[in-house]
């Protein structure tokens, strides 16, 4: 007797343990489904109603509409200040009860989106307060160079035309100043974005932005060194190239090369040392219609959202180009302002990529994962199609050029394209590796830091004693932090597409000259593995079920390094 009684209690104790789990996580999963509903019914209607304040806004660019356009964002984004909601998906998420798959990732998803915004008042106010100033202060300044005021666009103009040194170095030096003026703003202001950090549980700010952003700071390093590793030796023998060019160009020797003969503020962008000229190819065409032709071709349709989009210039209207989504049911716009060039049939194909992937997410998914996987997703997609502009064999398929311009400008059109792109990517690792670096160690000599980065990735010299914070020139660090590094994934999963469709979809090993044109199978492939499983989904997860593979530099490089 006593001994089944000693038998049974474990037993009957593990059974309790059992039910009183299975209770709380029906209990919780029930709380947790009863938010949502409610999250629900406040956020569709406002964010609908803000965003079409917004795409207005930026169509008639008058006050009242940005009035309320900012009105909506606003009550918008206090939703997301709730101290009472975050408390519930906090215990929610704490229990660890939630084990139904796609209820999980909708806390995952409405966690972090709370969490970003359970910053202190005070520390949130203090932070905007900054922003502003230093923002301000970008805004007003002005490069003098001898005597005259120059404005950024001024000293890109100047810095790309000049071929005179002495006024290359006073252009340079001239909107260097700019350091001076807001470095001890930003080192300011990177120390109470730490603390916001700390308050809300992470290391520092980089880390922060980060991991709310699903992204492992390690993960990211690992994926830049392997980027670094395999660049490495292609860029130099470009930069090599380069040299020789500018060299030739200035009347100088490659040795006394300087930051500002490289035709732009920080080397980001390749200067022009091929000629091809692009644009003639698009001067008599429909940019509207090429765009609607391609996506039809790989059976994507979208003329249903053209019917919704702005595509031409009008007064008043926002000059650059967006995607939005409005409702993530179906109204998916386009703002653009189309001329017959090259650069409106890149951001054609670019805007419409995002516009493709929004409009085919899964319609049944719940509302809050009813968006790509990570921004850096989907502009994977837009820059893979946007690289078709200057690809000729898409040219060649869209009946712009015969196959004997094609062979001809073939090679041309690639060492653009591959310029541009390691050119970029050596840049955006010194981006990425000075953030991380300044938000761990704010204090630390950040000068030095800034030129032994461009130093070792850009491979540009350090003008000698140099000793400025030349850092705080680029505004992205002030105004978009920890964000630049996503640029560059971007460029490395658009690659990583283009091969998995080109070595299993067209069944060739040829990754340059790729249109996909015609082959509605490519559309069916990224509608189901890229596009419909929205954020439902990690994105890593959406990477290795699309191609087999986890996120990788290796197709990068396949496609602009070899
Ligand atoms: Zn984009």
């Amino acid at each position: 007797m006593k001994r089944t009684l000693n038998l049974l209690l474990p037993l009957l104790s593990l059974l309790l343990i059992a039910g009183g789990c299975s209770n709380k996580k029906e209990k919780m999963e029930q709380e947790l489904k009863q938010f949502i509903a409610d999250w629900e019914a406040r956020v569709e209607p406002l964010q609908r109603d803000a965003y079409i304040a917004y795409w207005n806004a930026s169509i008639s660019g008058n006050d009242e509409d940005y009035a309320k356009s900012e009105q909506l964002q606003f009550q918008l984004n206090s939703i997301y200040t709730s101290k009472e909601d975050f408390a519930l998906l906090k215990k929610i998420k704490e229990s660890e009860a939630v084990t139904d798959t796609m209820l999980k990732r909708q806390l995952d998803v409405l966690y972090t989106a709370y969490l970003s915004n359970q910053i202190d008042t005070t520390l949130l106010a203090k932070r905007i307060k900054m922003e502003v100033e230093i923002e301000k202060k970008y805004s007003n300044f002005r490069a003098d160079v001898n005597g005259r005021q120059l404005s950024d666009n001024d000293v890109e103009e100047l810095l790309k035309t000049s071929t005179n040194s002495a006024e290359l170095q006073s252009a340079w030096e001239g909107h260097k100043k700019i350091g001076q003026v807001v470095s001890a703003d930003i080192i300011a202001l990177v120390k109470v974005r730490n603390q916001i950090a700390q308050e809300l549980g992470f290391k520092n700010y980089h880390a922060m932005s980060l991991e709310l952003s699903e992204q492992n700071p390690d993960d990211i390093s690992s994926l830049f060194d392997e980027l670094d590793n395999l660049t490495r030796d292609a860029f130099a023998g470009l930069k090599d190239e380069i040299d020789t060019y500018l060299a030739n160009r200035l009347k100088i020797n490659k040795d006394q090369l300087m930051p500002w003969h490289y035709q732009n503020r920080f080397f980001q962008e390749a200067p022009s040392i091929y000629s091809v000229d692009l644009d003639k190819y698009y001067g008599n065409q429909n940019i509207e219609e090429l765009t609607t032709n391609y996506y039809s071709s790989i059976g994507l349709d979208i003329t249903d959202m053209l019917a919704n989009s702005d595509l031409y210039e009008k007064p008043g209207k926002n000059q650059h180009a967006y995607c939005i989504d409005i409702d993530n049911a179906g109204d998916v716009r386009i703002l653009c302002n189309i001329k017959p060039n090259y650069s409106w049939m890149n951001t054609m194909m670019h805007e419409f990529g995002h516009g493709v992937y929004d409009k085919y997410i899964d319609r049944n998914l719940p509302f809050s994962l009813r968006n790509p996987a990570h921004t850096f997703t989907t502009e994977a997609i837009a820059m893979m199609f946007g690289r078709m502009g200057s690809n000729p064999q898409w040219m060649q398929d869209m009946g712009l050029i015969d196959s004997t311009e094609k062979v001809r400008i073939a090679q041309d059109t690639y060492q653009v394209l591959r310029l541009e792109q390691l050119t970029f990517s050596r840049w955006a690792q010194v981006m990425y590796r000075f953030e991380k670096s300044m938000y761990e160690n704010p204090d630390q000599d950040l000068n030095d830091l800034w030129w032994s980065l461009v130093e070792k990735y850009q491979m540009i010299k350090r003008p000698e004693g140099r000793n400025e914070p030349d850092w705080a020139s680029k505004i992205h660090i002030a105004t978009s932090p920890c964000y630049y590094h996503n640029y560059l994934l971007g460029e490395l999963l658009a690659s990583q597409l283009n091969h998995y469709i080109t070595a299993n979809i067209v069944k060739s090993d040829d990754f340059r000259y790729q249109s996909f044109y015609g082959n509605k199978e490519v559309g069916k492939y990224l509608t189901q593995k890229v596009f419909m499983p929205g954020a439902s989904l990690y994105w890593n997860d959406m990477i290795e079920k699309a191609t087999g593979e986890k996120l990788t530099a290796r197709y990068y490089a396949e496609q602009f390094v070899k």
